[in-house]
């Protein structure tokens, strides 16, 4: 009985202690990255005329710089339009910085510092559209290229992505250059011309201002934004990309005899032995684990979380496997977790009465940072195994970018910028999609991936689909944020 007893106390004290210990973690919990966002001065706001700002964007989305897989179906004329358009709207701009076209259609802005010895900053926006999807241009509100301005928003293909970048970007800096603003570091303004397919002009852009030895301090464009609804607190939240997934196409073939469908092969020929290592391969996931851009989003934000997550966060070494869980729960909080798997597209004989002579998969993985396209060609074969396939990338992979700081200047800048300018918390977090940005990483010390405006999860699909359009609210938001963020990162 004493013996049973002393083992009780001793079970309930070493129960007492894990609490004791669980719950001072949580309330002394500091997110390895935070940082002192007051230490930053942030300029004042810039007097901004958003129904004017909101006609140069209707200007700008009628025009239809819509890029396609086959550049020769592009209209370059459409690209030359928007040049003119940003040369006329913003004459104090044009008169304050240096224009360059690189690439085909891509352009460099260089606003030249008084101080050389600092390092410029890169502020990158787009000006190639996606196209409409056919059919559903009746489904729109307003007409896609009607650059419409109703219900309190300008309507249209790219109103977002990212005409609605680069027209408040220019604003901001027409608005500073009004005002006299000289910068002390220089400001230099990215924008490409095929983004939504190629990346050439990025690629090129990167290219010319290596030649010149830029080392900006960092790169901002497009990737994440102001998520007003976002899972974890329920309220707003301003994301930053400090890192976006790799991209790669992996096509499986297994070749076989072929021949008449009346008499298959015992093992059912190349469509199984296919279809066998398609399943293996997707089966055989890449781990998920909580660490990366991804967990750093739930760490900077579990300070202000309801308190079941502040007590995981700050006890990842108790509680790590069910915060995967939970985070993994839906295809988008998994996909921060680790590298994806999705086949798409498969192809077998031509006929149904055939069989493939060679059927073949497309796989499409998005890589996590951390991983590399040699990693995923490594797993697809470890699980095919002995399956007679071969492998082949569709098109050369691109890596997962690295992961920016959350402790550097840059970073503290940024931050402080769209903290003051849309009013909510800030926290770095995963691009699971591509942005040009990946190509300017040997210019810059570190690249940040964010459009400072407002959306609703459910609000997202617009983009890139049906009805996209730009409030007059998110644009006098991000007037304001590019004015405040070169004339505090410059100023
Ligand atoms: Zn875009």
């Amino acid at each position: 009985m004493r013996v049973l007893g002393r083992l009780a106390l001793l079970v309930i004290a070493a129960f007492v202690v894990l609490v004791a210990v669980v719950l001072f973690r949580t309330f002394t919990y500091k997110p390895p990255a935070e940082v002192d966002l007051a230490t930053v001065k942030v300029a004042p706001p810039v007097v901004v005329d958003v129904d004017a700002a909101a006609g140069r964007l209707s200007q700008a989305v009628q025009i239809q710089t819509v890029s396609h897989q086959d550049p020769a179906e592009d209209q370059p004329a459409e690209w030359d339009r928007l040049h003119a358009l940003l040369q006329s709207a913003y004459p104090a701009a044009h008169a304050a910085m240096r224009r360059e076209v690189v690439g085909t259609k891509s352009l460099i802005y260089t606003w030249p510092g008084s101080d050389p010895s600092l390092a410029p900053v890169i502020l990158m926006a787009h000006q190639d559209v996606v196209p409409v999807t056919p059919g559903t241009e009746k489904d729109w509100k307003q007409p896609p290229f009607s650059g419409a301005i109703a219900d309190g928003a300008v309507w249209g293909r790219g109103s977002i992505d990212d005409k609605g970048s680069l027209i408040t970007l220019f604003e901001g800096i027409e608005a500073l250059a009004k005002q006299g603003f000289h910068p002390r570091r220089t400001v230099i303004v990215v924008s490409t011309e095929d983004e939504e397919v190629r990346g050439s002009g990025a690629r090129a852009a990167a290219a010319a201002l290596q030649a010149r030895g830029v080392k900006a301090e960092f790169v901002v464009d497009e990737g994440l934004a102001v998520i007003t609804n976002n899972p974890v607190t329920g309220g707003r939240l301003a994301l930053i990309g400090t890192a976006e997934k790799g991209y790669a196409t992996l096509k499986v073939t297994a070749r076989a005899p072929g021949g008449h469908s009346s008499a298959p092969p015992n093992d059912g020929g190349g469509a199984v032995t296919l279809s066998k290592a398609v399943v293996a391969i997707a089966e055989h996931g890449f781990p998920m684990d909580f660490r990366g851009p991804g967990a750093a989003m739930l760490q900077s934000l579990a300070p202000t979380a309801p308190f079941a997550i502040r007590m995981a966060v700050a006890n990842t070494w108790l509680f790590k496997p069910m915060i995967v869980k939970q985070v993994a729960a839906t295809p988008a909080g998994a996909a921060l977790l680790h590298t994806t798997i999705a086949p798409t597209m498969l192809k077998g004989s031509p006929k149904e009465n055939v069989l493939p002579q060679d059927a073949s998969a497309w796989i499409n993985y998005r890589i996590a940072p951390g991983d590399t396209s040699a990693g995923v060609m490594r797993r697809a074969r470890d699980a095919a195994g002995p399956l007679a396939v071969t492998f082949a990338w569709e098109k050369p992979p691109a890596e997962p970018s690295p992961v920016s700081s959350t402790t550097s200047d840059g970073w503290k800048t940024l931050a402080a910028v769209a903290a003051a300018t849309t009013g909510a918390p800030v926290a770095p977090s995963l691009v699971t999609a591509g942005t040009d940005s990946r190509y300017l990483q040997p210019v810059a010390k570190d690249v940040y991936r964010f459009q400072p405006m407002d959306f609703g999860l459910a609000d997202i699909g617009m983009i890139h689909g049906t009805n996209e359009h730009m409030t007059l609210k998110n644009l006098g938001q991000a007037v304001q944020f590019y004015a405040r963020l070169v004339a505090t990162a410059a100023g």
